[in-house]
């Protein structure tokens, strides 16, 4: 199988100039699917991972996966004022415009094994901000894991010194 046929570029989307990857084709087809997931977690199993955590929203599909094949907690992170218990928020920029990002304060205990997992790695700003809020609640991050990176955009250097893999590099 090959992972990149079922990623659709939308020219456009959200907004003009930006090249959106859409992930939808490969959510549909349950072969692909399951191919990417195994692709995603076949270096995890031995990691002793406690949690993995999806970023809003599309970090959730695959987080939720893998945290199921792993047989372990997932955690999301969200938007601003989504989460309805206590929470700590983090800044970040994205490719178009900037926000923030809470998780819940008792997600993440003291010393957990975090997989922080999403769709897109970007600019970086996102995974940053993510791994802000981890630490902050005392989480080892083990690696982040993305379905695709988007290179030329040097996301990697926003999150240096961290284990990173990516399915599939643009
Ligand atoms: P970054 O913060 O610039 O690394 O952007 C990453 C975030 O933006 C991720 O949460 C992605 O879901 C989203 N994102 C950026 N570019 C794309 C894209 O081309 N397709 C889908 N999501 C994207």
């Amino acid at each position: 199988m090959q992972l990149a046929n079922y990623i659709r570029d939308i020219q456009g989307f959200p907004k003009e100039g930006i090249l959106f990857k859409d992930i939808t084709p490969l959510l549909i087809d349950q072969k692909a699917r399951k191919e990417c997931l195994e692709i995603l977690v076949s270096s995890l199993r031995d990691k002793k991972i406690d949690k993995v955590i999806g970023v809003e929203s599309r970090g959730f599909f695959f987080g939720m996966l893998i945290a199921q094949e792993l047989n372990v907690g997932f955690v999301p992170v969200r938007k601003p004022n989504k989460l309805p218990y206590d929470t700590i928020s983090a800044s970040y920029e994205l490719e178009y415009g900037s926000d923030r990002l809470e998780i819940h304060t008792d997600a993440i205990c003291k010393g957990d094994r975090v997989l922080i997992h999403d769709d897109v790695l970007a600019t970086g700003g996102t995974a940053k901000a993510v791994c802000e809020l981890v630490e902050q609640l005392g989480g080892e991050i083990v690696q982040f894991n993305f379905l695709m990176e988007l290179s030329f955009l040097n996301g990697r250097d926003r999150i240096k010194g961290y284990d990173i893999f990516a399915a599939i590099t643009y």
